[in-house]
């Protein structure tokens, strides 16, 4: 028997509908990309994001093309978000941190037939164009004044579009599994793979993520997502905001500590999610200009692990609320947050840290799973590492175009490639990437572990743990620390600031001091790009000894 229920699809265009007709006056605010702050609002949104849809509708664009983005977080990129969507074509947010290679393969291989441009990234595309040849149009994301020093052939003036278009269109009105957007996962093995979002999977993903124990939003708190919406949708923020109404502020090109603090105090920022690098440099320069955080409550971290540094930080010296979070493009992106459970919250604040630092537990609508490498359930005890995987209406059941073939086990989860523990209160903590967990002995030592450790030595900047080749346990962990400017340290110093806080047998064979930690294109350590560097690194304790 079925429920006599209304056919309601769930499409994300009803996400902004509801923030016109609801908080129609709430504001979003921008640092634009020309300079300016700049002010609407989601009903001047709303009306804006409709004309772009006819506008786009009169350059051609159907119901399943894939219109790209290459832009920051900004109001105009919103409009266009939903003016995509909404009309039921696909929006494919770029990641402008790639190499132009693989931004030309991505291009390519989703056949994207315009791509919406920042003013930032019009030299990129200008060069690349030639290479380009799906994409009919390009809209830059600027205003008549701005397109003058366009070297752009045929580009679009994005506020040439608004105008042009009527403000009557009905959006939605397709099937709810109908693709709504398109992101491409970093690539560290291989090719990039597209992850293609519907409207049913986001609409759910927003729904959850609105959760007390997720991101938590609501219609008094002002957001400012420094988390792109190139990387994971923003964590789904882009939507959230919008269905809570949230004032939104939009940080552009400037992620800086500077910058980024400039808006947190400016605009009466409650709330903010980032990856962890950000909030280093926000720390430091509130240290260094003895900076307030007048209005800042809590703040979510993910993309990699959070260390302790970050959150007793945040915690002692500004009273904001760190929430940990792990998710991946692959589950649109939310997995779980380390919001505490009622015997988590009724410990003291020392024993609460513990699980903060965890990544946490899954929120309704993600399953996980942990198995050894013959597909053995393993137990939640807390120690036991074991590969994660994860099932829900919001994880990926393929890549775009069939690429990476058949992804999921016979009970339907996704291999996260995360290697991760469950303890008894259901809180799971990554310990590795798969392929970056060490090898010792035939048992695994977790670099981000030591990492996070190292990272919280006051002369340490950043740290990076990579395994290194030895003759007589396979692996050995290699400590590579980048000093903030000025100092100097011995590795001693480093050994023995681990001491007591890892295993014995985990202590690193040795530790290298290095001019940087290259991080990826999301924010993440670079370790393919690191172990290239150590290629022709050989420990100490590797070494052979002279005369044998
Ligand atoms: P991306 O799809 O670029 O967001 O990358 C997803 C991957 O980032 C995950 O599979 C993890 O390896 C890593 N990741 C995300 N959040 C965390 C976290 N809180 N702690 C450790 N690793 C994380």
């Amino acid at each position: 028997m079925l429920g006599l229920m209304q056919n309601w699809p769930l499409t994300v265009d009803k996400i902004l509908d509801h923030a016109k007709a609801w908080h129609g006056d709430r504001e979003i605010v921008s640092r634009s990309v020309e300079g300016p702050i700049v002010r609407s609002s989601y009903a001047a949104a709303h009306e804006r994001a409709k004309r772009l849809s006819n506008a786009l509708k009169g350059l051609g664009v159907q119901t399943g093309d894939r219109i790209a983005t290459l832009a920051w977080n900004t109001g105009r990129h919103l409009e266009a978000w939903y003016a995509i969507m909404g009309m039921g074509a696909v929006c494919h947010t770029l990641n402008p941190r790639l190499f132009a290679e693989q931004l030309c393969y991505i291009i390519n291989h989703a056949e994207d037939r315009i791509i919406f441009t920042d003013l930032t990234f019009v030299p990129i595309l200008a060069e690349n164009a030639p290479n380009l040849p799906t994409v009919k149009h390009y809209v830059v994301m600027t205003d008549r004044e701005g397109m003058k020093g366009v070297n752009l052939p045929g580009a679009l003036c994005f506020e040439d579009l608004v105008e042009s278009g009527s403000p009557d269109f009905e959006w939605g009105g397709f099937d709810e599994n109908t693709a709504s957007s398109l992101c491409y996962t970093s690539g560290t093995t291989g090719n990039p793979k597209g992850v293609l979002y519907s409207h049913r999977s986001n609409f759910l993903h927003t729904l959850v993520t609105l959760g007390v124990d997720v991101m938590g939003l609501s219609a008094t708190d002002t957001v400012l997502p420094v988390v792109p919406m190139f990387h994971a949708n923003a964590w789904g923020l882009a939507f959230s905001c919008a269905a809570a109404g949230c004032k939104l502020v939009m940080p552009g090109a400037k992620l800086d500590g500077p910058s980024v603090h400039e808006l947190l105090e400016s605009e009466g920022v409650t709330f903010s999610a980032a990856v962890p690098t950000v909030w280093l440099g926000l720390l430091q320069h509130l240290r260094a200009t003895n900076g307030k955080l007048s209005t800042l409550k809590r703040v979510v971290i993910g993309g990699s692990a959070v260390p302790e540094a970050i959150v007793r930080g945040f915690r002692d010296e500004f009273g904001v609320d760190v929430t940990h979070a792990w998710g991946m493009t692959e589950m649109s992106p939310m997995g779980s947050l380390s919001a505490p459970t009622a015997r988590v919250a009724a410990m003291g604040a020392e024993d609460q840290l513990r699980y903060k630092l965890k990544q946490g537990r899954p929120p309704l609508g993600v399953e996980m799973k942990l198995e050894d490498d013959a597909n053995k359930r393993l137990p939640h005890d807390g120690t036991t590492f074991g590969r994660l995987l994860v099932r829900g209406p919001a994880v990926a059941g393929g890549y775009f175009k069939g690429d990476g073939g058949q992804i999921l086990d016979d009970e339907g989860f996704f291999d996260t490639g995360d290697v991760a523990t469950i303890d008894e209160q259901g809180y799971m903590q990554i310990t590795d990437r798969a392929k970056d967990v060490i090898k010792s002995g035939g048992e695994w030592i977790s670099t981000i572990e030591i990492e996070n450790i190292a990272v919280g030595h006051e002369k340490a900047a950043n740290a990076a743990v990579i395994g290194a080749y030895h003759p007589k346990w396979d692996e050995r962990p290699l400590l590579l620390v980048q000093l903030k400017p000025g100092e100097q340290a011995t590795k001693d110093e480093f050994l023995a600031f681990l001491e007591g806080k890892i295993a014995k047998w985990w202590t690193p064979d040795d530790v290298v001091f290095v001019d940087d930690i290259p991080l990826g294109a999301t924010g993440k350590i670079d370790k393919k790009l690191i172990r290239d560097r150590m290629k022709d690194y050989v420990l100490p304790t590797a070494r052979t000894p002279v005369g044998a």
